[in-house]
């Protein structure tokens, strides 16, 4: 199960399936997303594991 979200720790996150094969992490409450990853179990340890995003240096990107 994906941890609680860094950002507003809330525990409604969700794993959806982003394009074929990419899946990541979503919150449903402040709507960040955390890395792609190639299955849900990836997007899951790429979440918990706060990965930064190497071209932006962040934790995760939010929608606009
Ligand atoms: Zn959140």
């Amino acid at each position: 199960m994906p941890e609680p979200c860094p950002f507003c720790a809330g525990t409604r996150v969700e794993v959806v399936e982003v394009d074929v094969g990419a899946w990541m992490v979503e919150c449903l409450e402040c709507h960040a997303t955390g890395p792609v990853g190639k299955s849900t179990a990836g997007a899951e340890e790429r979440w918990n594991n706060r990965q930064l995003f190497p071209s932006t240096g962040r934790e995760v990107e939010r929608y606009g």
